[in-house]
C-alpha cells in the first residue's frame, strides 16, 4: 500500500479522513482526447485467421455491454456523455455517498436486471472451443460470468459486491439492496412519480457504473447505507472509480496473461483510460498481435494489427461462423 500515490480527498470528513484505497498504486485517469479518423485495418478475414490461431486473451469494455442495454460512457463519436463521480469525491463527503447510493439505489434495479447479449455468449463459445482463454474486463456488470465464460478477471471490480472503506468489511450488493429498500420505504415510488412528472424514462439515464441522474430533492430525502461492522457510513461498490487505481497485483497478473497470449483481442473498448491501454502498449511492445474491434476510434488504433470499427455482435457472429465454432 502506498497511501502518498493517492491524492487526498478534498472536504474530507473526520469520520472519512481515514479512507485509502488498498494498493491502488497506478490512478485510473479520466477523460482523455481520442483519434478523431476511424479507419479500418484489416478485414473480418484477417480476424478468423488471427483468432483460429488460438491463446487469444480478450479484453473487453463498455461497448460489449451495450447491446444488453447498458449504456457506454461514450458515444460512437467518442466523447464523453457523461462525468462519473470521482473516488475523491465519494471518499470526501457523507453528502456525494448519499448522492450516489441515491442514484445507483434506482439504477442498480435496471443494471442488475440485464441480460448476456449476443457478443458476450460468443466470447464463450470461443473460449469453449479453446480459441480463447482468459477474459480480461473492464465491465463491473458480470455479464461475461453469466454467459458462463470462466477464467474471467474483472480489472475494474464488480457491482455484484461492496466494500467499507473504513474497515473493509465486505458484502453483497443483494443485501446491500435490501438494507437500502428497508430504509427508504417508497423511495421508488417517489423517483418515478417525479420522473413521469417530467415525461422522463428513466431507464434511458442509467450509466455504465448502474448511476443514473437525479433531482436534488429526492437525493437529500434518501439514507444512504451504512456499515453493519463498523457503523460509518464508508459503504462504497466494489468498483474502481475514476481517479482510483487498479490494485497493483491485479495488474501484474494482467500482464502476465498478456505475456503469455498469441493475441490480444480488444472488443469494445476505446481505451481512453489507461487502465485497459496498457495491456496493448505492452503486447504491441512484445510482439504480439493486437486486434480491436469496437464501434468508435480507439486510443490503441496505432498497435493494432487489426482493426474493425462494427457492431460487435454482428462481427463476433462472423468471426464465430468463419471458425465454424
Ligand atoms: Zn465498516
Amino acid at each position: 500500500m502506498q497511501p502518498s500515490s493517492v491524492p487526498a480527498p478534498t472536504g474530507v470528513t473526520s469520520e472519512a479522513a481515514d479512507i485509502r484505497p488498498t494498493g491502488r498504486l497506478t490512478r485510473l485517469s479520466t477523460s482523455r482526447p481520442l483519434p478523431l479518423e476511424v479507419t479500418d485495418l484489416g478485414t473480418l478475414h484477417d480476424l478468423v485467421e488471427l483468432v483460429g490461431g488460438g491463446g487469444v486473451v480478450v479484453l473487453s469494455g463498455a461497448g460489449l455491454s451495450t447491446e444488453s442495454g447498458i449504456p457506454d460512457y461514450r458515444g460512437p463519436d467518442g466523447l464523453r456523455r457523461v462525468e462519473p463521480m470521482t473516488f475523491g469525491e465519494f471518499a470526501g463527503s457523507s453528502e456525494a455517498r448519499r448522492r450516489y447510493w441515491a442514484r445507483s439505489y434506482i439504477g442498480w434495479q435496471r443494471f442488475n436486471a440485464a441480460s448476456p447479449n449476443a457478443g458476450h455468449r460468443h466470447v464463450t463459445e470461443l473460449q469453449r472451443a479453446g480459441y480463447v482463454g482468459p477474459v480480461i474486463t473492464q465491465n463491473v456488470d458480470g455479464l461475461h460470468q453469466a454467459a458462463g465464460a470462466i477464467d474471467v478477471t474483472e480489472l475494474h471490480g464488480s457491482l455484484d459486491r461492496a466494500v467499507c472503506l473504513t474497515c473493509g468489511e465486505v458484502t453483497s450488493r443483494v443485501g446491500l439492496h435490501d438494507r437500502m429498500s428497508e430504509a427508504n420505504p417508497g423511495f421508488m415510488e417517489r423517483f418515478a412519480a417525479a420522473a413521469a412528472s417530467v415525461g422522463s424514462q428513466w431507464g434511458e439515464q442509467v450509466r455504465p457504473d448502474g448511476d443514473i441522474v437525479l433531482a436534488d430533492d429526492l437525493v437529500r430525502s434518501f439514507h444512504a447505507p451504512w456499515c453493519l461492522v463498523c457503523g460509518h457510513d464508508t459503504v462504497k461498490p466494489d468498483v474502481v472509480f475514476f481517479g482510483e487505481s487498479v490494485p497493483k497485483a491485479l495488474v501484474e497478473r494482467c500482464f502476465d496473461l498478456v505475456d503469455q497470449a498469441g493475441a490480444l483481442l480488444v472488443l469494445g473498448s476505446s481505451l481512453a483510460v489507461m487502465s485497459g491501454y496498457r495491456f496493448v502498449r505492452r503486447a504491441h511492445r512484445e510482439g504480439t498481435p493486437v486486434a480491436i474491434v469496437t464501434r468508435s476510434a480507439t486510443r490503441g488504433d496505432a498497435e493494432a494489427s487489426i482493426r474493425l470499427h462494427a457492431p460487435l455482435g454482428e462481427t463476433l457472429d462472423r468471426l464465430v461462423d468463419g471458425l465454424r465454432v
